[in-house]
């Protein structure tokens, strides 16, 4: 079933069955048929259509908000924020599309040739909860202009957003078979990569999700693209404002109520300004990410997305405490209906624990220490993740010597969690495979193809 729980009250607003073998057998003729003609639509007309997306999206902004707010709990001005980058990047690829789609001419041994670049077919989206309406545009956007076709299976907490994005695609002029959602079960995506004219699969998701879809993939020789979850680390050499650094690393933290998948979820100070930092980040996060309903614009802390995520967390953290970390602040799930955990702070997480290596989906902040920038970059690799990381100080050249050391995908400077429509996104190790946004995002599902002249 696909339903919506109000994480901020547990009431249950609308379930919806899951489509039938017989629906996706449609859905899945539809965006091949869909293809035939998309493809041969000019780049241009494409790349208008999308950019009369990024428009729609625009003017709804305040409903789509309004519907993640319900459906997984976000903060209304976060939901705002978060559909001001799916229109940067339907406006991205619209801009962009036409001239990162261009022949590539190429002098070669005794001649010349030409790259052309082109779609590769109908290909199906598996997409997460934690942000609803970006995780989306990342994949649709630069597929759409390219002249692929879309089958979207959403999060099965997230149907509204679904059905919403949906219709804001077919109102721009996306024609009805070149975007079809489906609400299908996880255990109907290996027929969908099983059938022939499905030519690629992109999941963002958990590890557990993306071991399957690869697995399938492989079974059936698909293209895929695999963004998965991450522990970042945050590494802080020095600061000079220690407020200003404490506010604007927690407040990274604690966005999205910690659901995302380049948050920094291990920080790791060097010892030096260890003890200042735990003491004023605890005192910051206690007062400041107070639980409250996430429809209203002053709250900092909603709810997880849904009761089960939250009890996920609380354990994580018990077993941690359990385990022999020390507990600085919350910890607490709240009394009620809701799916509320408190803002939480641990330090003292050994590679003994579970908690040391584990992706913590919710609000709570590792402290690490380290000794030197040396251990700390040693520190920032021991995990089985490889998403984004983020580097933190007052010298550009020294943290640019450590972003260099650092195993991930990505690596921001005096800043954490961040994505935006130009630059490119995504990991190594379990953190996944392949490229979301910037130029990069639009080759993952393309045919270069060399025509020798
Ligand atoms: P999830 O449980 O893996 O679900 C993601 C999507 O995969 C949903 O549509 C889900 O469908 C589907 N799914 C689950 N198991 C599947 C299976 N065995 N076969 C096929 N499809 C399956 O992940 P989530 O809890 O929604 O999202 C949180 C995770 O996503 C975190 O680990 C986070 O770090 C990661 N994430 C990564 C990125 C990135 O860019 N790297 C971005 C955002 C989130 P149902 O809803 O029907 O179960």
């Amino acid at each position: 079933m696909y339903t919506v729980t109000d994480p901020a009250t547990g009431e249950l607003v609308e379930k919806i069955e899951n489509a039938t073998d017989g629906e996706v057998r449609e859905a899945i003729d539809r965006v091949h048929r869909g293809y035939l003609s998309w493809r041969r639509r000019p780049v241009a007309e494409r790349a208008e259509i999308v950019s009369r997306a990024a428009d729609l999206f625009a003017e709804r902004a305040d409903e789509l908000a309004a519907t993640m707010t319900q459906e997984m709990g976000k903060r209304i001005n976060e939901g705002r924020g978060e559909i001001g980058v799916v229109v940067d990047i339907f406006r991205y690829y619209a801009d962009n599309g036409p001239t990162l789609l261009a022949d590539e001419p190429l002098e070669i041994k005794g001649g010349n040739a030409v790259i052309t670049k082109n779609p590769i077919g109908p290909l199906l989206g598996v997409m997460p909860w934690n942000f609803p309406c970006y995780q989306i545009a990342r994949f649709v956007a630069p597929n759409l202009v390219l002249g692929n076709t879309i089958l979207l299976k959403h999060a099965s907490i997230c149907p509204r957003s679904a059905a919403a994005i949906e219709r804001i695609l077919h109102d721009a002029g996306v024609p009805e078979d070149a975007y079809v959602n489906i609400f299908a079960s996880s255990a109907q995506v290996p027929r969908i990569l099983a059938d022939p004219r499905i030519q690629g699969v992109s999941l963002t998701g958990s590890e557990r999700a993306g071991i399957s879809v690869a697995a399938e993939a492989g079974r059936n020789l698909k293209r895929a693209v695999l963004e998965l979850g991450g522990s970042d680390p945050l590494i802080l050499l020095d600061s000079d404002d220690m407020d200003k650094t404490v506010r604007a690393t927690a407040t990274a933290r604690m966005r999205n109520c910690g659901q995302s998948c380049n948050s920094p979820k291990r920080m790791i100070v060097l010892a030096d300004i260890y003890e200042e930092f735990v003491d004023r980040l605890t005192e910051h996060v206690a007062e400041t990410f107070v639980p409250g309903d996430p429809s209203d614009p002053a709250t900092k802390l909603p709810p997880l997305a849904s009761v089960a995520a939250a009890d996920e967390v609380a354990e994580q953290v018990d077993k941690a405490v359990r385990q022999g970390a020390t507990l600085r602040t919350g910890g607490r799930r709240l009394d009620g209906p809701g799916a509320y955990l408190e803002a939480t702070v641990l330090t003292d997480v050994t590679p003994e624990m579970d908690a040391y290596y584990e992706e913590i989906f919710g609000p709570v902040v590792l402290v690490l220490r380290a000794e030197t920038e040396e251990e700390a970059v040693a520190i920032a690799n021991d995990s089985p993740f490889g998403l984004g990381a983020s580097v933190w100080g007052t010298d550009p050249d020294r943290m640019r010597r450590v972003a260099e050391q650092i195993e991930s995908g990505m690596v921001y400077l005096n800043s954490a969690g961040g994505s935006q429509a130009d630059l490119p996104f995504g990991g190594i190790k379990r953190s996944g495979m392949g490229r979301e946004l910037g130029a990069a995002g639009i080759e993952e599902f393309m045919n270069k193809k060399s025509i020798r002249l």
